[in-house]
C-alpha cells in the first residue's frame, strides 16, 4: 500500500521538478443552454484551440459520468469537464463564516487529487467539474448581497480551484476585473494551482484577495496529487504580492495554512515552510493567514476512501476528539492539548516573521 503512495509521489515529484502540466479534461461537455451564454461560446472555442475533445449535448443532462467501481467513476469524473448553467438555487448565496460575507460560484469540481479533499460530502454524485456558463448573471447577482456603506466580502473557491481551470475558462480573470469596479465589494480565492502570469496585470484595484493553500512538503506530495509543488506555489505568492512597479500583480495576498497535521517532525516540516514564505517576500505587502487543522466527518471518510483506497492519510476516529455542529451531525478534530499546542507554534511563527500580517482565524 505505502509503495503505490511513494510511487504515487514520486510520479508528482517528477512532474514538479519538469515543471507542472495544466490539466486537460479527456472530455469537454456543453449542455444546449451553455451553449446560449457569450461565456460558454467563449470557453468552446478555448477548448477547441487547445485540441480537447469537445462534445455538444442534446440536452442539459450530462450522463456518462458512472465506471463499475467507486474508484472508476472517479476516475472518468474527474477526466469530464462539463460547461453548465448554474441553477437557480445558486443565486442565492450563502454566508460562509469565518471566511468571507457570502459564497458564491463560478465552477463546483477540481481536477487535482488532494487524498483530504474537503469537497468530499459537500457536493453530490460523481465528481466532474462543472463550470457555470451563466458567468455574467452570477456576477451581477452578488450586487444583491452588498451591505450597505460597508465593505462586503466574497468568496469563489468554497466547491472548487478556480486557478486550476483558468486556462480553459479564462472566468477568474473576468470575476477579478468584475470586482475592479465594484468599489464595496472584495474577491476572495484560494488555489494550490501557480500559472498566474494570466492575472498579474488585471485591473484588481486592490479588491481581490489572492491566497495560496500551503502546507508542509512532506503532506503535499504524498497527498495534493495533482497541484503544483509548495515551491512553485510559493513562486506564485511572491509574484501575485510583488508590487506592479517591480513586475509583480501588487494584489493583497494571503496563506491558507490547511489542513494542519501533527505529522511525526511536524514543527521541523513546518518552520521549513515558515522559511520559505519569509524568504519570498522580502518587500513591503498585504498578508493575511487562515489556519485550519484536519478534520474529517464519517460521510467524508466513507468518500474518501472510496476515492482513495490506499491512502496514507490518519482518519483514525480513536485518536481524535468529536465536535458536534449545529445541525447535530460529528466531526473529528485533533483534542484540546494537540490543538493548544499547535495554534501556540503557529501563532509565534507567524508573529515574530510577518509583524504585520493578520491571522484571520484558526479552527
Ligand atoms: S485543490 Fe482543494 S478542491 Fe481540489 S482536490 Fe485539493 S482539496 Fe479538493
Amino acid at each position: 500500500m505505502l509503495d503505490q503512495i511513494d510511487e504515487e509521489a514520486k510520479a508528482l515529484e517528477t512532474t514538479t521538478k519538469k515543471g507542472f502540466k495544466a490539466w486537460m479534461p479527456k472530455r469537454v461537455v456543453f449542455t444546449p443552454d451553455a451553449m446560449n451564454e457569450q461565456y460558454g461560446q467563449q470557453i468552446y472555442e478555448r477548448a477547441l484551440s487547445l485540441n480537447l475533445n469537445v462534445e455538444l449535448l442534446k440536452n442539459n443532462r450530462i450522463t456518462g459520468l458512472r465506471g463499475e467501481t467507486e474508484r472508476e467513476t472517479y476516475k472518468i469524473a474527474k477526466n469530464t469537464l462539463a460547461v453548465v448553467n448554474a441553477p437557480k438555487g445558486a443565486f442565492n448565496l450563502r454566508p460562509i463564516p469565518p471566511s468571507a460575507d457570502w459564497q458564491f460560484h463560478l465552477a463546483e469540481g477540481c481536477p487535482a487529487h488532494c487524498q483530504y479533499c474537503y469537497l468530499a460530502g459537500s457536493l453530490q454524485g460523481p465528481p466532474a467539474i462543472r463550470v457555470f456558463a451563466n458567468l455574467p448573471a452570477i456576477l451581477e447577482n452578488t450586487v444583491k448581497f452588498e451591505r450597505l456603506n460597508q465593505i462586503t466580502s466574497f468568496e469563489a473557491s468554497c466547491y472548487t480551484d478556480p486557478l486550476s481551470l483558468e486556462h480553459i475558462t479564462g472566468g477568474l480573470a473576468e470575476t477579478i476585473r468584475y470586482f475592479g469596479q465594484r468599489p464595496n465589494s472584495h474577491l476572495r480565492f484560494v488555489t494550490k494551482f501557480d500559472d498566474v502570469e494570466q492575472l498579474l496585470h488585471l485591473p484588481h484595484n486592490g479588491r481581490t484577495r489572492f491566497r495560496c493553500s500551503l502546507n508542509a512538503d512532506f503532506v503535499a506530495k504524498r497527498l495534493e496529487g495533482g497541484t503544483p509543488n509548495v515551491a512553485a506555489r510559493i513562486q506564485a505568492l511572491r509574484k501575485m504580492a510583488m508590487p506592479q512597479l517591480r513586475g509583480g500583480g501588487g494584489y493583497p495576498v494571503g496563506v491558507v495554512l490547511a489542513p494542519i497535521m501533527p505529522i511525526a517532525g511536524w514543527e521541523e516540516a513546518y518552520t521549513e515552510l515558515f522559511n520559505q514564505i519569509e524568504q519570498n517576500l522580502d518587500f513591503d505587502y498585504d498578508l493575511t493567514f487562515e489556519l485550519i487543522t484536519h478534520r474529517f466527518t464519517p460521510g467524508s471518510k466513507e468518500i474518501l476512501m472510496g476515492w482513495y483506497p490506499n491512502t496514507s492519510l490518519d482518519m483514525d476516529e480513536a485518536a481524535r476528539t468529536t465536535k458536534r455542529n449545529k445541525f447535530g451531525g460529528i466531526k473529528y478534530v485533533y483534542s484540546k492539548e494537540q490543538m493548544q499546542l499547535m495554534k501556540k507554534f503557529f501563532e509565534y511563527q507567524i508573529g515574530s516573521r510577518f509583524p504585520t500580517a493578520k491571522i484571520l482565524y484558526w479552527t
